[in-house]
């Protein structure tokens, strides 16, 4: 058996690992590197292999740097199924054809350019066709109930607690058990069940995104998100909440529902979701309440009540409503996406809201490095939004124990609690972080810990 991984190596984006039994070739995830235009064009049109050779897909979760080349992979010439939970299904009917979407756009403005300066045109990497193909070699499968992607290969999801119907995978072959954690979550966080916890393993591919960072508490959380509120509305202010449209928006929205119905939140405050991508994300949460955890069915569910609805939240996909809210007079909460404000409806309200010392933006999720985003939290006096430059007034609060990836020490527990466990590899982290964990894990005596180069093969 062979494990060889072409993305997400020394890296977080772009997940793409391969495990080779008996001739037959299987993939796991097929994401989207997210990075440097250049870097991200190469990597994202041109796979390190042959996508007709594959005999099999599988998908932890629904994140674009998991499930996003998946289109391209179909396009390439792979017609076998690709095997995920339902809500993964249904989160990446929405999410792959807004990555196509964006994909068009992309090209579309990138040709203007190159139609003026008389250079060769380009395709984009996917379409909205593409996307449309792809999903239709979608296979579900259940959560706990093993299948087999291939002849001698037999797989299990488990809870991996990071988003809707994400999967970490227990993967059974040549009498080994591999565990595959694909984005390990974390505990407590809203909505999502916990993730599982195998007993037992040979052989550990871990992911390492925060292998060298704790997070806050996720319970503190929801009483800072009560305080910026209120502070906010006495000083007669608006709050602005950059946020992913996948998982973030509606941890937020639940969030501020349990504070309005627990009296923490006036229930007389607008709250505002200006996102449609957000919007039909939403629906998938809807409709999985089985992926929910016991509080969310014990406050909401259980009592037929929407967690993701309350008498003052609006969900706005019209382009009218959304410009209507720059006109909106008193205390409100908007939320809106880009999670990182690089496009997207938020810009619009930051421009609108950024320069009243009322305000309030508050920072939920990771913000990259050069974006906006990250502009505004490091409270630069000036932020440039549209390519004018606005005075940054408005208060910036930060919440990041939302964070939907396992932190060291929950990284470190899952990997010491696997008896029998010999062999780790190192994946989806950025190579300090991973340098920093595997020495953790030396100090809790494992010898045997890869980090993989991109396409480098080992025997397992
Ligand atoms: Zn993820």
């Amino acid at each position: 058996m062979k494990f060889t991984s072409y993305g997400a190596a020394r890296e977080v984006t772009g997940s793409k690992h391969m495990i080779e039994i008996g001739g037959k070739k299987v993939l796991f995830d097929c994401g989207m590197f997210q990075g440097r235009r250049k870097e991200a064009e190469e990597k994202n049109r041109n796979f390190q292999f042959i996508p007709s050779e594959i005999d099999a897909v599988v998908l932890s979760h629904a994140h674009i740097d998991h499930s996003g080349s998946l289109p391209n992979l179909v396009k390439q010439g792979y017609k076998g199924a690709i095997h995920c939970t339902p809500a993964t299904h249904d989160l990446c009917n929405h999410m792959l054809m807004d990555s196509a979407y964006i994909q068009e756009r992309e090209s579309e403005y990138l040709n203007e350019k190159n139609r003026k300066q008389g250079d060769e045109l380009i395709e984009p990497i996917y379409t909205q066709e593409d996307a449309t193909l792809a999903l239709e070699y979608f296979k579900e499968q259940k959560y706990n109930e093993p299948f087999e992607p291939v002849p001698g290969m037999k797989i299990t999801f488990r809870e991996a607690g990071h988003i809707l119907g994400a999967a970490m995978l227990e993967i059974e072959a040549e009498g080994k058990k591999i565990i595959f954690t694909g984005d390990l979550g974390r505990k407590d966080l809203p909505v999502l069940r916990d993730p599982y916890k195998p007993e037992n393993a040979d052989i550990l591919i871990t992911e390492s995104t925060y292998g060298n960072r704790l997070h806050e508490s996720v319970v503190e959380a929801e009483d800072k998100l009560g305080d910026i509120i209120n502070r906010t509305i006495k000083k007669g202010g608006k709050v602005i909440i950059p946020a992913f449209a996948l998982e973030r928006t509606q941890e937020i929205v639940y969030a501020i529902h349990k504070l309005v119905k627990s009296g923490r939140v006036s229930e007389d405050l607008p709250v505002y979701v200006d996102s449609p991508l957000a919007v039909n994300v939403t629906e998938v949460f809807r409709k999985h309440k089985e992926a929910y955890d016991i509080e969310t069915n014990k406050i909401f569910a259980d009592n037929e009540e929407d967690p993701f609805g309350f008498s003052m939240l609006r969900y706005i996909t019209k382009v009218e409503e959304s410009k209507a809210l720059n006109h909106h007079v008193g205390p409100c909460i908007i939320i809106s996406a880009s999670g990182m404000c690089e496009f997207g409806r938020i810009n619009h309200h930051l421009k609108n809201n950024i320069e009243d010392h009322r305000n309030t933006v508050l920072i939920v999720g990771y913000m990259a490095e050069n974006t906006l985003g990250r502009k505004i939290l490091n409270k630069e006096g000036e932020v440039k939004i549209f390519g004018k430059p606005y005075r940054l007034n408005a208060e910036v609060e930060v919440i990041d124990s939302y964070s939907g990836h396992a932190d060291r020490s929950d990284l470190l527990s899952f990997a010491t609690h696997l008896k029998g466990l010999k062999k780790i590899f190192i994946v989806h982290g950025e190579e300090k972080a991973q340098m920093e964990y595997k020495k953790a894990l030396q100090q809790n005596g494992f010898t045997d810990i890869q980090i993989p180069q991109p396409g480098e093969t080992f025997e397992i």
